[in-house]
């Protein structure tokens, strides 16, 4: 699955890797391929809506065994939203089907069902002392339990479930979470911790990684950090869904024949600030 440029990770890795000299070869693992765990060295899937989840679930178990064995021998793994999702017990979704998990992480996901609120914003939580940046949108709340340990605690945004402050998972070197954005190259701790885990599983030996200029991504993460504490500030858990839905309706307005590009008050100059800045 690949949902608000997730795929934008496997481009960072591929970058990262690049620079490096590192030789990086991605297979795209779709329904009914074989997934075989002793040939890859890290593992990937990104979010999908409800409906893209109904559609992989029944081959994404198939292949649970598999995954489950890669995670054990420590290959690392990134699952993202949806993916994430996926990698718990199971996912009950919107109209309260329940689709089941992988069972890599010990946690299950409920959604609240279409009229509850979805966690929709920008993110910032601490791990490891250091701060992860992204965005996240899903309507699933996700509980962990037993063994399981959060991936990072929230600070702006709100993380598994809006209660408990908890953000992600990790098990082993697996590691879920929430946050797209994408999250790797706004991230490229994570990536690089990503990498250097890959490495180690490929060689057995800790290699250690020649320093980047992420003059750019430094930047990025600087925007992002600056975007969600400022919505954190303004309350923006109630404010953003409001303001999507007045941006919609500009567009909406814009497209029809004789629009009226939604009225006076829908105009981009009066939109708030962030979007007239961005
Ligand atoms: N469908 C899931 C939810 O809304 C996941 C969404 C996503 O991957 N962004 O909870």
């Amino acid at each position: 699955m690949n949902l608000y440029g997730d795929r934008g990770n496997i481009l960072c890795l591929r970058h990262r890797c690049e620079a490096r000299q590192i030789a990086l070869v991605v297979d795209e693992i779709t329904l009914n391929d074989p997934f075989d765990p002793r040939a890859y060295d890290l593992i990937f899937i990104g979010g999908g809506q409800d409906r893209e989840q109904q559609r992989i679930a029944a081959d994404l178990l198939g292949k649970g065994e598999a995954i489950r064995e890669a995670v054990e021998a420590d290959v690392p793994a990134l699952a993202v939203c949806g993916g994430y999702q996926f990698f718990g017990q199971y996912y009950q979704a919107a109209h309260g089907e329940r689709l089941p998990g992988i069972g890599v992480f010990e946690m299950y996901t409920v959604h609240p069902g279409e009229v509850a609120e979805r966690c929709i914003g920008n993110v910032v939580a601490e791990w490891e002392g250091q701060r992860l940046v992204g965005f996240e949108n899903h309507g699933g709340r996700t509980y962990l339990h037993g063994s399981t340990e959060p991936l990072a605690h929230v600070v702006a945004g709100f993380g598994n479930n809006g209660e408990d402050g908890t953000e992600g998972a990790r098990y082993r070197n697996a590691f879920g979470t929430y946050l797209h954005g994408s999250l790797l190259p706004k991230n490229p701790v994570l990536a690089d911790r990503l990498i250097g885990l890959a490495l180690e599983h490929k060689y057995g030996e800790t290699i250690e990684l020649a320093p980047l200029d992420d003059t750019a991504e430094d930047l990025a993460r600087e925007d992002a950090l600056a975007v969600a504490l400022r919505d954190q500030a303004a309350g923006s858990h109630e404010r953003l869904p409001r303001r999507i839905g007045r941006l919609a309706s500009w567009f909406a307005g814009r497209r029809a024949p004789g629009g009226t590009a939604g009225g006076a008050d829908l105009s981009p100059a009066r939109l708030p600030v962030r979007h007239g800045q961005r």
